[in-house]
């Protein structure tokens, strides 16, 4: 069975927001500053505390093994749940599919998914405009606002305000009864994906010592890296790389990333074919993300996969000098549509 070609990117897009002049700013409250802040160090603390135990005794299988599953599980989720499936549809699957995805996402500990969803919307929108919630091209001028521009791309964008309707680029989730209930839970979810490496490692070496390990490993460890990974997308993949096709912004490809992300670091692929369910379109660019949509697929639980078509891909490739073809014919316009 062959994947699915598509090019009806018209039938069911992300609704279109309304413009952003019609909104006012949320600023950012002490409660969001704080437990943003705490989201992102506890991880690194763990970091710290790991690197610690490992000089002291090194670190068990059973923990790396946690922290690599942990890791696919919950990135996963963000990939290819929060999104290649919510935030730009780029297949269909079921309810409940939907549901465990979003919550495998959750554990992620990067944001609740009506969250991650708007402002990944809102960055498609804008992408590298001033109004994009997070390039790093619009910090100031020479090295310090390079440095800027990274740190603010990177993680400085959490703590800047956001429009006060943001969710008005999610009218399809929040009218869903179980995002509903996969947003709400998000404190849970993380609390979960903390506990399960905790408790598999305190039952398998029956000791609080394996408990508190597979917590660290498992736990922070994990999630940290989950964090810089996803990071490295917004900063990295706006700055160094290679941009093989037309996107209308600086996005670009990073080998790099595009591994550590599970197949989220083809940013340019990404960029100028936003519904396409794989962003790692030559065959040598590995697209973890898109193996198992694409197992997904096989046994059924996956479909209306979308993917550009020849036309479209040769339609936004670039030549040696920047310029995309001009044979393009047709709707091929749609396909680089923000959303
Ligand atoms: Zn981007
Ligand atoms: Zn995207």
């Amino acid at each position: 069975m062959s994947s699915t070609v598509i090019n009806d990117h018209a039938t069911s897009p992300p609704p279109a927001p309304e413009p952003d002049n019609t909104t006012g700013i949320k600023p950012v409250t002490l409660g969001t500053y704080i437990r943003n802040t705490v989201g992102i160090v506890a991880p690194m603390i763990g970091v710290g505390v790991a690197i610690y135990l490992f000089w002291g005794q090194g670190c068990s299988w059973l923990d790396l093994g946690m922290m690599v599953v942990m890791y696919l599980v919950s990135m996963l989720g963000v990939t290819i749940g929060f999104h290649r499936l919510l935030t730009h549809r780029g297949f269909e699957t079921t309810n409940t599919m939907r549901f465990i995805w979003a919550v495998c996402g959750s554990m992620s500990m990067e944001a609740p998914v009506f969250n991650w969803v708007a402002m990944h919307r809102r960055h498609h929108q804008y992408s590298d405009a001033v109004e994009d919630p997070h390039s790093p091209h619009h910090s100031g001028p020479g090295f310090i606002g390079w440095c800027k521009g990274f740190f603010r791309a990177h993680v400085g964008w959490a703590y800047e305000p956001d429009p006060a309707n943001l969710f008005r680029y999610i009218p399809d989730l929040q009218k869903s009864p179980s995002m509903r209930l996969a947003n709400k839970l998000f404190v849970f979810w993380i609390a979960l994906g903390l506990a399960i490496p905790a408790i598999v490692g305190g039952l398998v070496t029956q000791s609080w010592e394996g408990a508190l390990s597979g917590f660290i490993w498992g736990g922070l460890v994990r999630v940290f890296l989950g964090h810089h990974a996803t990071w490295s997308v917004n900063s990295i993949c706006h700055i160094w790389g290679s941009r093989p096709y037309e996107s209308n912004d600086l996005s670009t490809n990073n080998l790099a990333v595009g591994i550590a992300a599970l197949g989220e670091g083809w940013h340019n692929n990404h960029h100028a074919f936003p519904t396409s369910a794989r962003h790692g379109l030559e065959w040598w660019q590995f697209d973890l993300s898109w193996l198992v949509i694409r197992g997904m697929e096989v046994v059924g639980l996956a479909w209306k996969v979308k993917l550009p078509s020849a036309n479209e891909l040769a339609s936004k490739r670039r030549n040696k000098n920047g310029a995309t073809s001009e044979t393009a014919t047709g709707d091929q316009s749609t396909a680089g549509a923000a959303h």
